[in-house]
């Protein structure tokens, strides 16, 4: 059995076929980039995996996890431990400062934030936004704010990384970095990466790439 098994999924919003039986699977710590026009459900298929929504029609398991089966508690506690995502948008918290917002999902978990706190210095140097960490999100650039959500979307060591455009609003010095940076961490961490992009330079780094077409993947 594979990491991820998608079968047969469907997402049906009102009389929109989001998604129209899509079949695929993800290996643990492979790297995968998902490629197609806008409105094929991308976005669609990668929040049903991080189990932000569930499905209509079809299953998805991942590491033994029916997640259409389980209930909110159940999905918040698997995103929490499991999952961490990367959007297009940054959504960092703009009352808190960078290190607050890289330990909320530890806090939201009830996990050791001393751990998750040395570990954001570490990687903060790595990233090179150490300067960044007592500063607030819009006292940041785009590429300084876009690394500082992937050191969150990291910060409890997840198996399972989910990025959405996320160099969608970066220039393609910084695309190039931060594309760089998140398959490097990835592998250190043993996670399997799931990037959606139509930028065809980042999906150049990635040998995996599946093409996306009308709510199906067509091609692998
Ligand atoms: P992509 O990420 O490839 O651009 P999406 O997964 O966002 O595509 O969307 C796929 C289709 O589903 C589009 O036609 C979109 O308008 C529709 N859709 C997505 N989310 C919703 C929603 N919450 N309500 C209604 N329609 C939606
Ligand atoms: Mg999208």
């Amino acid at each position: 059995m594979a990491f991820i098994e998608v079968n047969r999924v469907k997402k049906i919003f009102n009389k929109v076929h989001a998604l129209n039986g899509v079949d695929v699977t993800f290996e643990l710590g492979e790297q995968y980039a998902i490629k197609g026009a806008s409105g094929s459900g991308k976005s669609t298929l990668l929040y049903l995996i991080g189990g932000l929504d569930r499905g209509s029609v079809g299953k998805i398991n991942v590491g033994g996890r029916d997640l259409f089966s389980m209930n909110d508690d159940s999905l918040a506690l698997y995103r929490n431990n499991f999952v961490g995502f990367i959007f297009q948008f940054h959504f960092l918290l703009p009352s808190m400062n960078c290190l607050d917002n890289i330990l909320l999902p530890s806090k939201i978990g009830n996990k050791d934030t001393k751990l998750a706190e040395s570990s954001a210095h570490e990687l903060s140097k790595t990233l090179g936004v150490e300067h960044c960490l007592k500063k607030f999100p819009f006292e940041l650039s785009g590429g300084e704010q876009q690394r500082i959500n992937i050191i969150r979307a990291l910060s409890l060591r997840p198996k399972l990384l989910l990025c959405d455009e996320p160099t969608g609003n970066l220039d393609s010095e910084n695309s190039n970095i931060v594309t760089k940076l998140l398959k490097s961490l990835a592998a250190e961490f043993g996670a399997t990466l799931i990037t959606v992009t139509h930028d065809n330079s980042v999906s150049d780094q990635f040998e995996k790439v599946l093409i996306m077409k009308d709510g199906c993947i067509v091609s692998k």
